[in-house]
C-alpha cells in the first residue's frame, strides 16, 4: 500500500525531516510550505492524509484544516496537526476544527508512524464507500453530497471499559453534555459480552486495567465479526506510547493520554461518532439505491438489468467449466384475464404470491428475476438435465396445485403457468441467444395447451414422470 502523504510546514528543514522519515517507510510524499499551497494540493492531488503545521504565516493550520473539513469533496481526508504548542486549548481547537489528531514536536516516530498507518487504513475504507456511493448516484438515485463534518454527534451509545471509579465518572460526566448513553464494564470479558449483545457507537478502553491487558480486548473486538467495525478509543499513559502504537496497529481508532482533558475527550469522541455515522449512512444509501436499481419493487425479485449483467458473468464462467446451466422462462397463463376480471390490484397480489412460490421452491443460489409484467426467468447453476426438468415441473406444480390467495370473493384464484427451458453446456453463448431459446420453448408450451413445461430438444415434459422421479430422489 503506497499512500500519499501531504506534509505542510513553513520551515523547510521540518518538511525535509518528515519527508525523509515517511519516504523510508515507502510513503509517497507531497510537500507544501504555506496554507494556501496546502489547500491547492489537497484539492488537486488527493492525498490520503495531511500532516499539517499549525503556526504558519498567512493562513494558519487551524484555518487550513477548517477549510478542508468544510468541503465535502475532501472532508474525509484525515488531517493530523503537528505543532510545538502543547497547550490543551490549542489541541482542542485543532480537534474542533476537524483535525483527526494532534502530534507535538519533537515528533515521536513510533507515534507518528502508527498514526499515519491507522489513518491511511481508515481513509482507504472510507474511499471504498465513497466510490460505491458515487456508483449509486450514477444509477439514478439522488443523494445529497455527504460530508462527514455535518453528521450529528449527540445521543451516541458509548461503552467505557475502566476499573477506576473516579476515571469512569469523569468520562460519564464529560459525555453527558452530548446526551450520550454511557454504559460501563470493569473487565474485558464483560465488555465483550455487552458488545456482542447490544449495538454501541464507540468503546473507550483503558490500557491500564488492574487485572488485564486492555490491548487484548481491542484485539478481541477487532477479530469478532459483530464488533469489528466498532470504533475504539484507548486511554493510556504518556510512557505507554509503544503499547498505544500497537493498539493503533491492531485497529483501534484513536487514543487519549492521561490525565484526560475533558475538552479533548469530548472532541475525540465526537470525531469517532461522526465518522461512524457517516460510514453507516454511506453504506445504507448504497444498499438502498442498489436495491432500487436492481430489484423489482413489487416482488422484490431481481430485475432485467440485473439478470443481464449476472447472466453474462455466469455464461463467461460457464465457457470452460464442465457444468450445465439451466435457464427457465416462466409466464403466467391468461394473466390478462385476471386483471380484466378482478382488477389490477388483485393482479399485483397474484404476482407477489407467485414470486414467493418460485423462490421457496428453489435453492438459495438459484436466481429468479422478473423480466417483464408476468414473465420470469430462473437460472439454475450447476444442474443436471434431469434435475432441471424436475425443477421446472416442481415450479409449475407449485402454482397449479394450490390456489393463490388474493382479494377476490372466493378468497383465492386458480392460476397456471407455462415454462420454457433450455440447458446450456460449456462453450460460447450470449445472453440474448440463451433467453431467445428458452422463450421459444415457452411459446411452444403456450401453443401446446399451457400449464406445462417444454424443454429444448425434449419437448413437453411428462408431469407424472418427473413428479415420481423427484419423490424418489427425496426419499
Ligand atoms: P398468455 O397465457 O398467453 O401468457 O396470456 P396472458 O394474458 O398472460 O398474456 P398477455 O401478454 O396478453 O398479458 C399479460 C398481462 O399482464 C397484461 C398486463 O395487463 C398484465 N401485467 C403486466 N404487468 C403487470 C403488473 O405489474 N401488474 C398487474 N396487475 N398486471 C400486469
Ligand atoms: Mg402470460
Ligand atoms: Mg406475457
Amino acid at each position: 500500500m503506497s499512500a500519499r502523504v501531504l506534509v505542510v510546514d513553513d520551515i523547510l528543514p521540518n518538511v525535509k525531516l518528515l519527508e525523509a522519515k515517511l519516504s523510508s517507510e515507502y510513503y509517497d510524499v507531497l510537500t507544501a510550505t504555506s496554507g494556501e499551497e496546502a489547500l491547492e494540493k489537497v484539492l488537486n492531488e488527493s492525498p490520503d492524509i495531511v500532516l499539517l503545521d499549525v503556526m504558519m504565516p498567512g493562513m494558519d493550520g487551524f484555518e487550513v484544516c477548517k477549510t478542508i473539513k468544510d468541503n465535502p469533496d475532501v472532508a474525509h481526508i484525515p488531517v493530523v496537526m503537528v505543532t510545538a504548542l502543547t497547550d490543551a486549548e490549542d489541541k482542542v481547537r485543532g480537534l474542533v476544527s476537524g483535525a483527526d489528531d494532534f502530534l507535538s514536536k519533537p515528533i515521536n516516530d513510533v507515534a507518528l508512524m502508527a498514526r499515519v498507518r491507522s489513518l491511511v487504513r481508515l481513509k482507504m475504507a472510507m474511499d471504498e464507500w465513497r466510490i460505491r456511493e458515487n456508483t449509486a448516484n450514477q444509477l439514478g438515485v439522488v443523494g445529497e453530497a455527504s460530508n462527514v463534518m455535518t453528521e450529528p454527534v449527540e445521543g451516541a451509545r458509548v461503552l467505557v471499559v475502566e476499573d477506576k471509579d473516579f476515571e469512569k465518572k469523569k468520562v460519564e460526566e464529560t459525555l453527558a453534555q452530548d446526551h450520550d448513553i454511557v454504559m460501563s464494564a470493569e473487565s474485558g470479558a464483560k465488555a465483550m459480552e455487552m458488545a456482542s449483545k447490544q449495538d454501541f457507537d464507540l468503546i473507550i478502553v483503558s490500557l491500564d486495567l488492574e487485572e488485564e491487558d486492555g490491548l487484548r480486548l481491542c484485539s478481541h473486538l477487532k477479530s469478532n465479526e459483530r464488533t469489528r467495525a466498532l470504533p475504539i478509543l484507548m486511554i493510556g499513559e504518556d510512557g505507554d506510547m509503544s503499547r498505544i502504537a500497537h493498539g493503533l496497529e491492531i485497529g483501534a481508532h484513536d487514543y487519549i493520554i492521561r490525565p484526560v482533558d475533558r475538552n479533548e475527550l469530548i472532541a475525540r469522541v465526537r470525531t469517532q461518532i461522526r465518522r461512524k455515522r457517516f460510514q453507516e449512512r454511506l453504506r445504507s444509501t448504497y444498499e438502498i439505491s442498489l436495491s432500487m436499481a436492481l430489484t423489482d419493487p413489487l416482488t422484490g425479485l431481481y430485475n432485467r438489468r440485473y439478470l443481464e449483467v449476472h447472466m453474462q458473468k455466469l455464461l463467461q464462467k460457464n465457457q470452460d467449466s464442465k457444468k450445465n446451466l439451466g435457464v427457465l422462462m416462466i409466464d403466467i397463463d391468461h394473466f390478462k384475464q385476471v386483471n380484466d376480471t378482478h382488477g389490477h390490484n388483485v393482479g399485483d397480489e397474484v404476482l407477489k404470491i407467485f414470486s414467493e412460490r418460485l423462490t421457496t421452491n428453489l435453492r438459495s443460489f438459484d436466481l429468479v428475476a422478473r423480466i417483464g409484467g408476468e414473465e420470469f426467468v430462473v437460472i439454475l447453476p450447476d444442474v443436471s438435465e434431469k434435475r432441471a426438468y424436475m425443477v421446472a415441473e416442481r415450479l409449475r406444480r407449485s402454482i397449479s396445485e394450490e390456489p393463490i390467495p388474493c382479494g377476490v370473493p372466493e378468497g383465492s384464484l386458480d392460476i397456471t403457468t407455462s415454462v420454457g427451458g433450455t440447458i446450456i453446456e460449456h462453450g460460447e453463448h450470449t445472453t440474448e441467444d440463451v433467453l431467445g431459446r428458452a422463450d421459444k420453448c415457452l411459446y411452444e408450451a403456450k401453443e401446446g395447451g399451457r400449464n406445462c413445461a417444454v424443454f429444448e430438444g425434449v419437448g413437453k415434459l411428462d408431469p407424472e414422470k418427473y413428479q415420481s422421479e423427484e419423490r424418489q430422489t427425496f426419499e
